[in-house]
């Protein structure tokens, strides 16, 4: 489970040249596919063998309230208390100014590691300009330059030194949901319908650092683990930062789950948000089920309004479009307990293993239909493939140009997979490897 790590600091710091610069180039790539503007407030970057997710907090406070001040200290709090690790940026530049100072004070009083961050040391000898920061009472400085890169390998190094060991999952041997989208969606009152409903036992769970709801369904004789409802029904205390509470939370809850359910408003659709969070499960190889809740608001359903608001959805979160799309109320309770269902689902499908045999008559079939395209006029055979691991499944296929095999044809192949194969909700990965 990656660690999370947010990067706080009054506007202009540079905490978004930074955050740019650890998640690196890999963002753009999913970016313009769906024609939507996916958030760039959250990625993940990885230093040695260790992945984290990294939040960069300028995204989510607009800057001309009065009330702005105030709205960034209360953010430095949720992050505090939701994040890992904090990084705070501060500019050599300006020096330290009241907004740094009171920043400070609240970081000064958390129980999880700051790193002071020194940036727009451009070159060496504005370096030993950073002495006064040391005022700022938070230890040692990190000076870097975010726009270089300069700097960063040793702050990304104490990174791994301070935060040793990955967060553990709940060990269970039944499927972790987590609930997440905007705020209004209608999450608490999914919790509380099923809560309402059956036979529910609530329990902690020893070893959980977060408040999870334990809930068995007997109807189904299946057992499923809610985790993070504490922090769905808690909500910010702050208006203005109830979306960045929420995408904390949200993160926070995806990395624990094996399936994410993403509700969404009926009314409004799937939005940028919803997006990024989407985007976020799929990245972390989280099983998916969409839920299209308040759907009692919607006039005239017939079978076409459903078809046509589900291939609306599918075309945004395309390529990944194999997804289960619940149209439900928690409002009346309609169809609560089939989303369950399809969760559970989705949870069965990823813990599938394709025996070897059956997976090369598939390959066999499918590459003779269409060949592998030949590059530079070298004939590309894919001969072989097995399934590396479930839950989330990966699948190695073994061929004489790995490096060749197009992203298109990765896809027909996917395509071709899923059409074979029940993986419904799950995000799949394919390895290419020399024979
Ligand atoms: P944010 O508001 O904290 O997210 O700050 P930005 O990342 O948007 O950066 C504010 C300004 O500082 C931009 O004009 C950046 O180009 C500039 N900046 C960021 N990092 C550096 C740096 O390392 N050196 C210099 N010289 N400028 C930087
Ligand atoms: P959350 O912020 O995602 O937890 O959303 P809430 O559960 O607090 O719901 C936000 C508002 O939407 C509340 O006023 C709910 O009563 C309302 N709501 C939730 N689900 C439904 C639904 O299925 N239909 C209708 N009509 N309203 C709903």
């Amino acid at each position: 489970m990656a660690n999370t790590v947010a990067i706080v600091g009054r506007p202009n710091v540079g905490k978004s040249t930074l955050f740019n610069r650890l998640i690196g180039e890999r963002k753009a790539i999913v970016d313009d596919q769906s024609g939507i503007t996916r958030d760039r407030q959250y990625g993940t970057f990885y230093w040695t063998d260790r992945e984290f997710i990294v939040i960069d907090t300028g995204g989510f406070v607009e800057h001309t309230d009065d009330i702005f001040e105030k709205a960034i200290k209360d953010q430095v709090r949720i992050a505090i208390d939701e994040a890992d690790l904090i990084m705070f940026v501060v500019d050599i530049n300006t020096g330290i100014t009241d907004l740094d100072q009171d920043m400070a004070d609240i970081l000064r009083r958390a129980k999880k590691p700051v790193l002071t961050i020194v940036n727009k040391v451009d070159n060496n000898n504005k370096g030993y300009e950073n002495a006064e920061f040391y005022n700022l009472g938070l230890g040692d400085l990190f000076n870097i330059s975010a726009m270089s890169g300069s700097g960063t390998g040793e702050l990304l190094d104490e990174v791994i030194n301070v935060l040793p060991k990955e967060n553990d999952h709940i060990q269970v041997n039944y499927p972790k949901f987590c609930i997440v989208g905007r705020p209004n969606a209608g999450k608490s009152s999914f919790v509380n319908a099923l809560l309402g409903y059956d036979r529910t036992i609530v329990t902690d769970i020893a070893g959980t650092t977060r408040d999870t709801i334990h809930t068995k369904y007997d109807k189904y004789g299946k057992e499923f683990l809610l985790v993070d409802t504490a922090g769905i029904r808690k909500k910010a205390k702050v208006h203005e930062n109830i979306e960045f509470y929420s995408v904390m939370r949200a993160i926070n809850a995806i990395e624990e789950a094996d399936v994410v359910f993403l509700m969404i408003d009926a009314t409004r659709g799937m939005e940028a948000q919803d997006m990024s969070i989407f985007s976020l499960a799929e990245k972390r190889k989280k099983g998916v089920v969409i839920l299209v809740n308040k759907w009692d608001l919607v006039e005239e359903k017939q079978t076409q309004t459903t078809e046509d608001y589900k291939k609306a959805i599918l075309e945004k979160t395309a390529p990944f479009s194999d997804i289960p799309v619940v149209f439900m109320s928690a409002m009346t309770k309609q169809r609560i307990f089939k989303a369950i269902e399809i969760g559970i689902e989705v949870y069965d499908n990823m813990l599938q293993e394709i025996p070897t045999s059956v997976l090369n008559e598939w390959l066999q079939k499918v590459t003779e239909r269409q060949h592998p395209p030949s590059v530079k006029g070298k004939n590309i055979n894919i001969k072989y493939a097995t399934q590396v691991k479930s839950n989330p499944p990966a699948f190695g296929l073994f061929t004489n140009f790995p490096k060749y095999i197009r992203e298109g044809y990765r896809r027909y192949l996917e395509n071709e997979f899923r059409k074979a194969f029940k993986f419904s909700g799950v995000p799949v990965s394919f390895f290419f490897r020399q024979k």
